[in-house]
């Protein structure tokens, strides 16, 4: 049955809420299925409903709509994987050569002094691997109401996080009021160092290169 809640005493712990039919329901805090906050006044819930021994109707389940909302907002949203675009591909083959080679560098030559370079790039290439990256896009369109909000950062550290259904700061603001447990999981932020990366990896590439190649010639020699 749906229903509004029409009186709550939160030092009590009850109330009673309005069904549609215009019928009062007490309901007691502990037939509250939702979590995240207690019920307020002009909740809009979803319950079941049955009479107690002294003939009165008693809510023995009681959601709160925009709390079960929430909770189906956020399963749908991290389902699709991160995309990968062909720089992650070049890290991921950087990755395997590098290791193969350290691996390779270390039984022929069994002296870590002289394989472990060969594993930096692998180490290089993982880091990259899970920068912060952009979308395409520079808008997107929020879920809730449509409207159409440039991203970020906020909203670019969520699409990193592979959600595809993204909300607006009010929408979001909005969100975060009935979803205050949530709070510390949406506004922690990887900062950037993208460029700072790059130049190491290809300083790293360079040098590695050369004592990749160094190694061949040295070997057919
Ligand atoms: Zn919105």
């Amino acid at each position: 049955m749906n229903g509004k809640i029409s009186q709550w005493k939160d030092d009590k712990g009850f109330g009673f809420i309005t069904s549609e039919d215009g019928q009062k329901v007490f309901f007691h805090i502990s037939s509250l299925t939702t979590k995240g906050r207690r019920p307020e006044i002009g909740d809009t819930v979803v319950f079941t409903s049955k009479t107690d021994n002294q003939n009165r109707l008693k809510a023995s389940s009681v959601a709160i709509n925009s709390l079960t909302k929430a909770n189906k907002y956020q399963e749908h949203n991290q389902v699709e994987p991160k995309t990968k675009n062909s720089f992650d591909y070049i890290l991921i083959l950087t990755l395997i050569t590098s290791l193969l080679f350290t691996a390779y560098t270390y039984f022929k030559s069994n002296s870590v002094e002289s394989s472990i370079i060969f594993g930096i790039p692998a180490v290089i290439a993982l880091i990259l691997l899970g920068r912060e990256k952009k979308p395409k896009n520079s808008s997107f369109n929020c879920t809730k109401c449509k409207k159409i909000e440039r991203y970020d950062t906020r909203t670019i550290s969520a699409w990193n996080r592979g959600f595809t259904h993204l909300y607006c700061n009010a929408c979001h603001v909005q969100w975060l009021r009935n979803n205050p447990r949530q709070e510390k999981n949406h506004s922690s932020n990887k900062s950037g160092g993208c460029l700072g990366a790059f130049t190491l990896i290809v300083g790293t590439s360079l040098f590695g290169g050369y004592s990749v190649l160094n190694w061949i010639v040295q070997t057919l020699i």
